[in-house]
Formats: structure tokens, C-alpha cells, sequence
């Protein structure tokens, strides 16, 4: 299909030639006209994807005890920042609030900031909160950077993914990008015929074959740098929950789902979403190098599981219709399964050094791994 943007890309190809899978990314998402993420609210199940927040009030709530828990470790400072990052429609927020209000002193210490790029979803995420009737007036930003300073609690789900990653092939002379050209008046992969930068690939990573493709996300290390050097200065945590690269392998992880089914990147430019899975590994480098904590990243499911999900879902049950028992059951069951969500989205703790082990996680695994 021809969409508005498929112009403007193509345009901008055959001006300045093929452009990088990153470029491609973040004009498909967030070009402040046309972008994915500006011209519509692509959640739920009548949209494109379904995220955990959306299957169960359960996850937030879960998140929730997991801020006030670790707010109460902390020292329960006032105020807190609370920091989300990419909140959707602001079902995370508002639910994780709702149910750990009634903890002494939380609801006066909360400031609430949303990174946002989305009018849509910000409006979304305002009737949330406002919905909550706690009078809590959140605030609303572009950068990371611009967020007041303080000690801050923050906390992302499936924002990651949805960062301009570039990708990279093993061909006969090394590495090269890979790059969207057009072929056969078809916006289409192509090779850079200069070698880049070089790539840093961890050790662990085993010898690429070739037409191995490795991916590389600036602007995730870019976020996770910022918030590991604000919570070594300003004190605090982060937790960020995401669709995972497996460890230790290539592979192309670039992906474009249209009411939930899977469909060619470049079928629907600015109208699909487009996501790359999250490399865990390079992020708990990066955090690592502020002389900070890491714990994780652990499964989504035992993370769940450790946090009380069958409690809080057991609560729920006493109260259920027959119907809402079976979608209790079901909704908890799709976000700890290991077939399901619980295995494919892993949660990676960023903490001060001076706070204990967070809530869900049991140990440091990351200490099995080497990070060399
Ligand atoms: N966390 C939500 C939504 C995930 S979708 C949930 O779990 O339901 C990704 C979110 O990140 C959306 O709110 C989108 O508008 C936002 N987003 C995407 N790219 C962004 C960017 N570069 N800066 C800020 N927000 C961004």
C-alpha cells in the first residue's frame, strides 16, 4: 500500500539515497505528522498490540507494590519522582496507583511524569489518571533529561522496543549496515558498501557466520546511560520490562504487527507497528559502567510469580462473575506462562547501590553471566 509516509521515505531515498533501518524506524513511528505512534492509539485488542497492562489490571497493581515497596526501601522520600517511560494509554500507571494508594504517605510523596511523544496517548494517559480522582497532576515530557531531579522510581514497559535500532550483516568483507533502498521501484533491504564503526559485539557473542545480522539500539543505550547515571547521583530505581533478544545469538528481530498478526515491514509505512527486540545484555553493560546494581534480567513469569501474581489473582477471584473468573485465570496465565508472555519479556532492575535486592528478584543472576 501506498501510504503518505511511503512517499516521504521514498522521496527521501531516491533524494539522498538508501537510508538506515534506524532512520526508517523512527520516521515510521514518531515523524511528528505521519508517525505511527503521532496519528493513532494503536493499543488493545481492537488495535494493533495487546500489552500486559492491557491483558490484566493484575500487572500494574503488581507494578504498584513493586514502586511502594521499593519507595519504602528508599527511606519513603518525599517528594518521589515517578517516572514512566512510553506509558501507552496510562492503564500501567493508573492501576499500579489505585492499588498501592493505601500505603501511608505514597499518594502526598508522588510526582508523576510521563515521557510521552504521542497527543493521543497523552490524552489518554491524562483521563487515566484523572479518572483515579486522587487529584494527581502529572506532567508530560519529550526528554528524559528535562524531568525534574530528585530521587525517582521509574519504570517502562515495551518502550524499548519500540526504539530506532540499526542492524548489521555479515557479509564476505565484514560487517556492513544494512540499509532500505529501493529495488525494482520497491523500498527494499540493501548493503552499505562501507564498513562501519566498529561494533563493540560482546564477547559472548559467538562467531558470525555469514549473513548473520547483529542489531544495535543507540538510543536505548542512550536512555539506559541517563537513568543509571541519575539514580547513581539523585538516588532511585528503574525497572524496564521488555520483549527480549535471546542471549547470544544474531538474528533479525525487526518485526511489523498490524492487528496483532504479523506483516512485511514495509507493507505499511507509519501504519504498522515496528519493534526490535531488546538486547538486556548491552544495557546491563552500559548501567553497569555508573557503578550501579543490576539485578536481572529474570522472566517475566517468575518475576510476576515472585512478586504475589497468584495472591492477587485468588483476591480477584472471590469477587468474579463465572465470566470474569475465566478471563482471571486466562489474562494470568498469558502473562506468566512461559508459552505465553512469561518467558518471550524479561524485567531488568537498575538500582542505587545503597538500596537491598528489589522485590521479584530473587538473586543477581546476571552474576553467571559473563559481561566481559
Ligand atoms: N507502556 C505501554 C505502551 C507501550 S507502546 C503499555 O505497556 O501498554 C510504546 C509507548 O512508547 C507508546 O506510549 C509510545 O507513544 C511511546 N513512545 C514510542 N517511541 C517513543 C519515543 N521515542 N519517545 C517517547 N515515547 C515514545
Amino acid at each position: 500500500m501506498s501510504t503518505r509516509l511511503f512517499e516521504i521515505v521514498f522521496d527521501q531515498i531516491l533524494n539522498k539515497g538508501p537510508m538506515t533501518v534506524a532512520n526508517y524506524i523512527e520516521t515510521c513511528l514518531i515523524d511528528p505528522q505521519l508517525g505511527y505512534y503521532n496519528s493513532k492509539d494503536p493499543l488493545g485488542i481492537t488495535g494493533d498490540f495487546i500489552t500486559a497492562p492491557e491483558i490484566s489490571q493484575m500487572f500494574g497493581e503488581l507494578l504498584g507494590a513493586w514502586m511502594g515497596n521499593t519507595w519504602c526501601s528508599m527511606g519513603r522520600p518525599a517528594p518521589i519522582q515517578i517516572i514512566e517511560l512510553g506509558p501507552g494509554r496510562g492503564t500501567l500507571m493508573a492501576d499500579a496507583v489505585r492499588g498501592i494508594a493505601p500505603l501511608k504517605g505514597f499518594l502526598s510523596a508522588i510526582r508523576i511524569n510521563f515521557l510521552e511523544v504521542s497527543p493521543v496517548l497523552r490524552r489518554k494517559q491524562a483521563r487515566a489518571i484523572s479518572e483515579l480522582n486522587f487529584g494527581l497532576k502529572p506532567l508530560w515530557w519529550n526528554n528524559l533529561s528535562d524531568i525534574p531531579s530528585g530521587p525517582a522510581i521509574i519504570i517502562a514497559n515495551e518502550f524499548l522496543d519500540a526504539l530506532p535500532t540499526h542492524q548489521f550483516i555479515m557479509t564476505d568483507l565484514g560487517w556492513r549496515e544494512r540499509l532500505i533502498g529501493i529495488k525494482k521501484g520497491q523500498l527494499a533491504f540493501v548493503i552499505s558498501n562501507n564498513p562501519p564503526r566498529p561494533l563493540n559485539i560482546p564477547k559472548v557473542m559467538p562467531r558470525a557466520q555469514l549473513n548473520d545480522i547483529y542489531e544495535v539500539c543507540p538510543a536505548a543505550i542512550k536512555i539506559i546511560a541517563m537513568l543509571a547515571s541519575r539514580i547513581k547521583k539523585e538516588g532511585g530505581a528503574a525497572l524496564l520490562i521488555d520483549y527480549a533478544r535471546p542471549q547470544g545469538c544474531y538474528g533479525d528481530t525487526l518485526q511489523a504487527v498490524r492487528k496483532n498478526k504479523k506483516v512485511g515491514i514495509f507493507e505499511n509505512p507509519g501504519e504498522d507497528d515496528l519493534t526490535t527486540m531488546v538486547d538486556f545484555l548491552t544495557c546491563v553493560r552500559t548501567a553497569e559502567k555508573y557503578g550501579i546494581l543490576t539485578y536481572g534480567p529474570v522472566s517475566q513469569g517468575s518475576f510476576l510469580n515472585n512478586l504475589g501474581i497468584s495472591l492477587r489473582a485468588a483476591t480477584l477471584l472471590k469477587n468474579a462473575t463465572p465470566q470474569q473468573a475465566i478471563n482471571i485465570t486466562a489474562s494470568k496465565n498469558r502473562l506468566v506462562s512461559n508459552k505465553k508472555m512469561g518467558q518471550l519479556f524479561q524485567v531488568l532492575a537498575i538500582l542505587n547501590s545503597y538500596l537491598p535486592t528489589p522485590a521479584g528478584f530473587e538473586k543477581n543472576l546476571i552474576n553467571n553471566i559473563d559481561l566481559t
